[in-house]
């Protein structure tokens, strides 16, 4: 009986130590709406910073000396992968060895055949100024599907749990509860793109790949891949396009230079529209995915209608 009580103290005491682990799990992300979601999942339980600045594209980033430093006070990087962050590795292996590196990726199933040649490293005009290196080919722009962001989800509540198991059954209800808001996301933006009359838009750039292969629609991009490289005879495709199609919007965003676009709608007497593959904290309705989501559906309603 004697024993029996103390075996219960010494047990009352280790408790607190596994439950109480109130740290809360600083995650440093690539692309804001990769913010959005893990903030969705981890709630109070996180703190997570971008590193791309709102407006930047992440195809022409180059971390500065105080974004490197987040490498070295986070306990997970969680990235898109698929050769997006091509600048992140180098500076993950120098800040810390036990920084957990989630691959989103891994779990998608990549559309091929996107190249990307070359990076300019000041991104202006669309001229090629910066070296030349190919990366895997495969298309990184999975986070505009909402189908393809349920597995995002679990990926990454999979790693909040290996981190944090006590709150397992928190992280879990979130993601539960935030699958089913992308599951209506995903019913409503079906529903209203069928609605639609017609298939073909015309881009700035490839970003548009899962979301139309999603939702039955045919994209054309003014530029090729990330923005650097023109095909000789693209333009006249482009106008041919969208002459043959009737198409009256063209399509802007807001990370890379409007320049081509507005020569282009000039030249095809084409309106201009925006659609916005990240989103940014400080714009109000396309500060978190699905808002996000919504306003460039709004935008392809305009334009296909
Ligand atoms: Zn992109």
């Amino acid at each position: 009986m004697k024993i029996a009580k103390y075996l219960w103290i010494i047990f009352m005491l280790f408790i607190p130590l596994k439950i109480h682990s109130e740290e809360v799990i600083p995650v440093i992300v690539s692309i804001y709406p990769l913010e959005d979601i893990t903030k969705n999942i981890g709630r109070e339980r996180v703190t997570v910073k971008t590193l791309i600045p709102a407006g930047s594209s992440p195809h022409a980033f180059e971390p500065s000396p105080a974004e490197i430093k987040e490498f070295t006070k986070a306990k997970v990087f969680i990235k898109i992968g698929a050769g997006l962050e091509f600048w992140a590795e180098r500076f993950v292996r120098a800040a810390k060895r036990d920084i957990r590196v989630v691959d989103l990726s891994e779990t998608i199933p990549l559309i091929n055949g996107f190249k990307e040649k070359g990076h300019t490293h000041e991104h202006e005009g669309f001229k090629e100024k910066g070296h030349t290196h190919e990366h895997g080919g495969a298309d990184p722009h999975y986070w505009l599907d909402p189908v393809l962001v349920k597995s995002m989800v679990d990926s990454i509540t999979a790693t909040l749990i290996r981190i944090d198991p006590v709150w397992k059954d928190f992280y879990i209800e979130n993601a539960v509860a935030y699958k089913r808001r992308l599951d209506g996301l995903h019913e409503e933006i079906k529903k209203r793109i069928s609605r639609l009359q017609k298939r073909e838009f015309v881009a700035l750039h490839p970003a548009w790949n899962y979301f139309s292969k999603r939702y039955g629609l045919k994209p054309l991009y003014i530029v090729e891949a990330t923005g650097r490289e023109l095909r000789p005879g693209n333009i006249t495709e482009i106008v041919k396009f969208i002459k043959e199609k009737n198409i009256k919007v063209l399509f802007s965003e807001p990370q890379l230079s409007p320049a081509l676009v507005e020569a282009l709608a000039r030249e095809s007497k084409a309106r201009i529209l925006t659609l916005d593959p990240l989103g940014s904290p400080q714009i109000p309705g396309r500060d978190n995915y699905i808002d996000l989501m919504f306003y460039n559906l709004s935008r392809l309603e305009e334009a296909l209608r």
